[in-house]
C-alpha cells in the first residue's frame, strides 16, 4: 500500500503546521486548500503558483486522492452515484442529486454498519469498520468533481452507510473540513447527520457546539415496532432517542428531523400515523417519511398510494409538519447499499 499520507485527513491547522515544521512559509497552507477545495486540483503538479520543489516535496509526502471509483450511475433525474473502492478493497457509496439550484450530496460514514436495521441494504453484512476522516472528505471532493465549473455543492447529507455517530470523531473532522473557509465551505445549517439514535453520541454532538442538522431515523411510533424494525432500539427504548433529540433541539436551536421509511403493512397503517402523531405533535419537527426503496431478498414493499395519502392525511391533519420525499435516483439502485450489494451479487 502507498505509504504517502492522506492530505484529506488534515486539518487546514495541520496541514499548516506540517509547511511550518518542513521551513516552508505558512501562506502556501493556503494556496495548497484552495487548489483542492475550491479548484479542484487532483494533484500537485497542477498547483502552478507553487514552486516545483515543493510540489515535488508534497507529491512525495501526500496523497490526495486515496480511493477509485468502482462504479459510476447516473439518472435523468440528475442523480448521480459512485461506488468508491477504498485503498484495501473496502467499497462505499455517495450520491450527487442536482434538485433546482441545490446541489446535494449524501455521504458514507462506515464501510457496512452495525445498526441492522431490517429493511436496509447496508448492515446485511454487518460492519467492517470506519472511515477515516480523509476517505469521508475525499466522497465529497469525488462528487463536486462531477459538477460544472460554475456550480458548488450545497448541502450535505451523512445518510450514506454507516452510523455517523458510530463513528463520529471522524465525522466530526470531515464536517470541519466541509463548512471551513479554508475547506469547501458549507454552511453547518446545511449539513445534516444522520443517526439511528445513540443518545450518548447525540449529547456528544450537542457539546461539540456546530448547530448541525440531526435526522433521527425513527421508522416507528412505538417501542415494540421500532425494536422489530430497528434491532438497536432494544437496548436503548424509543424514549431515551427521544429526550436525546429534545436535548440536541434545546442546545443547537436547529429543528429536528424525524426519518420514517414506510414499509407497505408494517408500519403505514392509520394506527401507526395516530401514534406518530401523538409522539411528534408537540415537537418542533419535520417529519420526513421516505416511501420504501425495494431490496433484492428483503421482504419489504413500497406502501400503496392510498396507504400513503391516508398516513398523509393524519399527520397533517394532527398538525405535523410532514415532508414525503419523492425517490430520487431509484432507477440507480440509490437508497444506500444497493449499489454496492448489486455489484458484489454479480
Ligand atoms: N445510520 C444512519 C444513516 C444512514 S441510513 C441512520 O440510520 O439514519 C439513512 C436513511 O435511509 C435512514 O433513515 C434509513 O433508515 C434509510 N433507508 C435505509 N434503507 C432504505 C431503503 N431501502 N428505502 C428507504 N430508506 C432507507
Amino acid at each position: 500500500m502507498d505509504g504517502r499520507a492522506h492530505l484529506l485527513d488534515l486539518s487546514f491547522a495541520d496541514f499548516r503546521q506540517w509547511l511550518i515544521e518542513h521551513g516552508q512559509p505558512k501562506f502556501r497552507a493556503k494556496q495548497v486548500f484552495g487548489w483542492v477545495y475550491e479548484k479542484r486540483a487532483r494533484d500537485f503538479d497542477s498547483m502552478s503558483d507553487l514552486p516545483k520543489t515543493l510540489r515535488e516535496q508534497l507529491a512525495s509526502e501526500f496523497v490526495i486522492y486515496r480511493s477509485d471509483e468502482a462504479a459510476v450511475q447516473t439518472s435523468r433525474d440528475g442523480t448521480d452515484k459512485l461506488l468508491v473502492r477504498l485503498a484495501d478493497g473496502g467499497e462505499v457509496e455517495c450520491v450527487l442529486l442536482r434538485d433546482g439550484n441545490r446541489r446535494s450530496i449524501c455521504v458514507s460514514s462506515q464501510v457496512g454498519c452495525a445498526m441492522g436495521c431490517v429493511f436496509c441494504a447496508s448492515g446485511l453484512d454487518g460492519v467492517d469498520r470506519n472511515l477515516t476522516r480523509g476517505e469521508i472528505v475525499e466522497q465529497m471532493l469525488r462528487l463536486q468533481a462531477r459538477l460544472e465549473p460554475e456550480e458548488r455543492l450545497s448541502h450535505i447529507v451523512m445518510m450514506g452507510m454507516g452510523e455517523p455517530l458510530a463513528n463520529l470523531d471522524r465525522v466530526l473532522g470531515a464536517l470541519e473540513t466541509a463548512k471551513s473557509a479554508d475547506g469547501l465551505g458549507i454552511s453547518p445549517r446545511r449539513i445534516t447527520i444522520s443517526t439511528v439514535g445513540l443518545p450518548p453520541a447525540i449529547d456528544r454532538l450537542a457539546d461539540n457546539g456546530v448547530p448541525y442538522n440531526l435526522a433521527v431515523s425513527l421508522h416507528a411510533p412505538n417501542e415494540e415496532l421500532r425494536s422489530q424494525l430497528v434491532p438497536v432500539n432494544e437496548k436503548i427504548g424509543i424514549d431515551a432517542v427521544l429526550a436525546a433529540a429534545d436535548r440536541y433541539f434545546a442546545a443547537s436551536g436547529r429543528r429536528l428531523t424525524f426519518e420514517y421509511v414506510l414499509l407497505g403493512g408494517v408500519n403505514d397503517g392509520a394506527e401507526h400515523a395516530q401514534e406518530l402523531a401523538q409522539l411528534l405533535r408537540r415537537r418542533t419537527v419535520l417529519l420526513n417519511v421516505i416511501p420504501y426503496n425495494p431490496v433484492e431478498g428483503l421482504p419489504y414493499q413500497t406502501p400503496s398510494q392510498r396507504a400513503i395519502a391516508e398516513f398523509r392525511q393524519i399527520l397533517e391533519s394532527a398538525g405535523v409538519n410532514v415532508m414525503f420525499r419523492q425517490r430520487k435516483g431509484d432507477e440507480i439502485d440509490a437508497a444506500c447499499g444497493q449499489l454496492r450489494r448489486n455489484r458484489a451479487g454479480k
